[in-house]
């Protein structure tokens, strides 16, 4: 009998493995399956950083010492693991418990086919023990107070029972716009490595009608290299996170953001490391607190958050559609071509390298579509494709729960949608816009403007339901006939234009 470790593409580190698995050093099996890399057309980019980055730590598996079976194959990791089950009676294989739910029904097919010799173990790749939380969470437990229980379950910042500084949150600190002519410092770039340039091939060869690019290739593919990105941003850039955190800026893509999702989502950095180091800058005086507790909260916060409503949801989440829109996405996303300066900013690095920070993705490209009715599924699936980041676990709570409201509000009190007054003040772009932010309604008014009412108009039930959001129907109510034709007027021609 020989015993055998299937992983995951995003399940790259062994540190979150039992230790059993670098003890007894196991046959290590990694699929690439052309089905997978097929199930959407995502960007040219995030299939050269998952495949690469597979590859790689395979390379360092085996330079460790353990047997690796890397398998390339046209089927799926089901059928795949089943063809090598059948091929090699002996093998006793132990799988973790997939992040995303396709591959784990995927997998539990498997394990069903083959019970005496498949083993499931559970994820070990997060942080909060979902099981505890999923219920309260589907029933709508707000993220604050979680965030609380993770700050006194982990010990981030806190002095005995109490939060850093009196608060357990400083966002009000946290909203300044970017000065102009500030310094941002420059992320460093990987140089494209042999087994790379094999994969950029591959992926030519594979899916050459995906989206994106596959030219300059920049990410870290390795462990090592994923380190020295974390320790750029806590020496360079963590003490001015917070706040700029919701600043934008045209041709500044990253600000003083982190980075670093790609790498904690397939596993070669793991949160823990991510939030150690920050809060060691804290204590060391290297970094404010607000940018401290503002990144800690946005890993054991946020993203143990959504996940943990993904698992609450699934499956029927899927299909949520809140306001019922059934437009498809914009030509735009695909092409990013538009007049609105804006748009065409936050979707330039989507399309060139599969990443924008939140903002972009929340209050611009997130907030257009729900504002021109797209199916916010649509939206979802676009996300998932083109984000090197985006696995469906964090990509569908953010976007049909947090960005769309797709879900009625269990996890956002209100639909995040705004005017182009908020992204006029949180940036520069309109500076640079054919559009005119000051203009409310007509051909040449800043189109955020004019849907935001339409919006608030026709979803109105929604509005009045949240006590917090109702004095912006009545805002609207109070308008003058004339000028409710006219934001009328304007936006249907803009929807009907676009669509
Ligand atoms: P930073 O601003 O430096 O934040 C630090 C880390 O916190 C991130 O690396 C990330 O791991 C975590 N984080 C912050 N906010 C969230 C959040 N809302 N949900 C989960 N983790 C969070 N994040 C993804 O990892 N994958 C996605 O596919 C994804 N899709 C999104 C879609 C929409 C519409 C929105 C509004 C947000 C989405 N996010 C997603 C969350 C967030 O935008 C990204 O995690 C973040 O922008 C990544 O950039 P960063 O590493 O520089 O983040
Ligand atoms: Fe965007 Fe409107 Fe500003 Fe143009 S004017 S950049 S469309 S918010």
């Amino acid at each position: 009998h020989q015993k055998a470790v299937f992983i995951l593409h995003d399940q790259l580190n062994l540190d979150a493995w039992p230790s059993r698995v670098r003890e007894e050093k196991p046959l290590l099996i990694f699929i690439e399956s052309a089905k997978k890399g097929n199930s959407l057309p995502y960007h040219k980019k995030k299939l050269i950083y998952l495949l690469s980055s597979m590859r790689h730590f395979a390379l360092e598996c085996a330079d460790a010492g353990f047997p690796v079976l890397y398998h390339s194959t046209e089927k799926h990791y089901d059928e795949g693991l089943k063809d090598i089950l059948s091929q090699n009676p002996g093998l006793e294989l132990t799988y973790m418990t997939p992040s995303e739910w396709d591959s784990r029904e995927r997998l539990r097919q498997v394990q069903s086919a083959y019970e005496e010799r498949v083993q499931e173990i559970p994820n070990n790749f997060f942080l909060a023990d979902a099981e505890e939380y999923k219920e309260k969470v589907a029933d709508g437990w707000v993220m604050e107070y979680f965030y609380r229980e993770m700050r006194r379950k982990t010990g981030y910042l806190m002095n005995g029972d109490q939060p850093e500084g009196g608060e357990w949150n400083y966002d009000e600190e946290n909203r300044e716009k970017l000065p102009k002519g500030h310094r941002i410092p420059e992320i460093a770039e990987t140089e494209v490595d042999d087994v790379t340039r094999e994969v950029i091939d591959m992926v030519e060869d594979w899916f050459p009608d995906h989206f994106g690019k596959s030219e300059d290739f920049t990410y870290a593919v390795t462990r090592r290299q994923a380190l020295y990105r974390l320790n750029e941003f806590i020496d360079e850039r963590l003490d001015e996170f917070g706040p700029y955190e919701d600043a934008m800026a045209h041709g500044e893509y990253d600000l003083f953001h982190s980075h670093l999702s790609l790498y904690m989502n397939n596993g070669l950095i793991l949160p823990k490391e991510a939030c150690d180091k920050a809060e060691e800058a804290y204590e060391k005086g290297s970094a404010r607190l607000n940018s401290v507790e503002g990144f800690i909260r946005q890993i054991i916060g946020w993203r143990e958050y959504v996940r943990i409503y993904y698992e609450g949801m699934m499956p029927e989440v899927r299909d949520v559609n809140h306001f019922n829109f059934t437009k498809k996405l914009p030509e735009m996303y695909w092409t990013g071509e538009t007049k609105m300066n804006c748009m065409s900013e936050c979707l330039k690095p989507v399309i060139e390298k599969g990443f924008s920070h939140h903002i972009p993705r929340l209050m611009v490209l997130s907030n257009f579509s729900n504002l021109t009715e797209t199916d916010p599924r649509e939206l979802n699936r676009w996300f998932h494709l083109a984000y090197v980041d985006a696995y469906e676990w964090v990509v569908l709570p953010n976007v049909l729960g947090m960005s769309t409201f797709a879900d009625g509000g269990v996890l956002a009190s209100k639909p995040y949608v705004s005017s182009g007054n908020y992204i006029n003040k949180m940036s520069d772009y309109c500076k640079h816009c054919e559009y005119k932010i000051s203009k409310k309604t007509g051909d040449d008014a800043c189109p955020f403007n004019y849907l935001y009412w339409n919006f608030i108009d026709k979803q109105r039930e929604t509005f009045t339901q949240n006590g917090r959001a109702n004095f912006m129907v009545n805002m609207f109510d109070k308008k003058s006939e004339e000028d409710k034709k006219a934001i009328w007027e304007s936006s249907e021609e803009f929807i009907d234009r676009l669509h």
